[in-house]
């Protein structure tokens, strides 16, 4: 009978709970058996291995989280770690694992492919969508949810009194969080990594803002980049255009929640693609969804190709917020 090893890893998403509940079930189905490795990594060396059945995720769909735990693990940048590691999947008669999570649980899990030979399908488990090779990574579509409801509720306040509200979102690499909660939020400036910061031409946006009427401005901040992040911006540009301001960091806020429909939806087809692929034969590979179709992508392109944000939706959303 086939085993595997099943885990989530890195940050959290929400949505991984619906993934994992996707591969326990499938993989009943198919006569395979699961065992639950608790947080990540970690457990995995420290042999915390559990059989999981049909029952073991029930009730499990609907929270945030991973009923799995998870952790940071950095003893599994050691090749001898590695090594480790297959001994206990040896021990426990392991055939290969699921893993659910990010760009660093994959480049773990393909070194470990590489160097002992473990068989591995990844599912992409982060809020950040930053992976190459799905359009949407699980989690994603309910932190920018949860961000947009906080940006809605800072604009109810923020007609009140004339200021500059800037709110950080998560997003060290990349903008894509920042993008889609500033468009959809009515921001009047996004700042994200990808993209220079002209603090020039935000103030002077700000200005024409004022002469228009505006007297509330709402910034969106991707945390990463060239600007340092929310608070040193928000100091420069208020003391430049002589406006009040109050700084939001939005923070963990945007990895809790109850997972949205759609990352239920996504982490249900993956969970259960990932099963059929590791079932076909198939290792090394991220399943993913591009389209509606079900992808497969070697682990590694996962990070050295590059998913671009839609930068494009800056000149939308500057269009749209004058
Ligand atoms: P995410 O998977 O969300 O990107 P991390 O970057 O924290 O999260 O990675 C999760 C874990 O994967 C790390 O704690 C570490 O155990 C493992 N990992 C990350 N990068 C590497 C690497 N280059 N080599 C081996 N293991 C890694």
């Amino acid at each position: 009978m086939t085993r595997i090893g099943l885990f989530t890893s890195g940050g959290d998403a929400p949505g991984m709970n619906a993934a994992i509940r996707a591969v326990v079930r499938a993989a009943v189905r198919d006569g395979v058996e699961v065992f639950g490795i608790r947080d990540g990594y970690t457990g995995l060396l420290r042999s915390d291995l559990h059989p999981m059945n049909h029952r073991s995720v029930s009730n499990t769909l609907q929270y945030g989280g991973t009923m799995l735990g998870t952790s940071r693990c950095p003893a599994f940048h050691q090749p001898e770690t590695r090594a480790r590691a297959a001994e206990v999947l040896r021990e426990h008669k392991i055939d290969g694992l699921i893993a659910i999570g990010g760009d660093g649980t994959f480049r773990g899990a393909r070194y470990l492919e590489e160097e002992q030979g473990v068989r591995i399908v990844g599912i992409p488990g982060t809020i950040d969508n930053d992976l190459y090779g799905t359009d949407y990574t699980i989690g994603f579509d309910t932190a920018i949810n949860t961000a947009l409801d906080a940006i809605d509720r800072i604009r109810d306040t923020a007609h009140s009194l004339e200021r500059i509200h800037f709110i950080e979102v998560m997003g060290r690499q990349a903008g894509f969080i920042a993008l889609e909660v500033g468009l959809a939020g009515g921001a009047e400036e996004i700042i994200v990594p990808e993209m220079p910061t002209d603090v020039q031409a935000i103030c002077d946006n700000i200005r024409r803002g004022q002469e228009m009427g505006k007297h509330a401005f709402i910034i969106i901040v991707a945390e990463g980049g060239e600007t340092g992040g929310a608070f040193p911006l928000a100091k420069r540009i208020s003391s430049l255009v002589n406006i009040e301001h109050r700084v939001t960091v939005l923070g963990h806020i945007q990895r809790g929640g109850k997972p949205s429909a759609r990352d239920r939806v996504l982490a249900s087809r993956l969970g259960v693609a990932a099963v059929n692929a590791f079932l076909d034969g198939q290792s090394g590979v991220m399943v993913g969804e591009i389209g509606r179709q079900i992808t497969y992508t070697p682990l590694e392109e996962t990070w050295t190709r590059v998913k671009a944000a839609p930068i494009e939706d800056l000149r939308l959303s500057e269009l749209l917020s004058t």
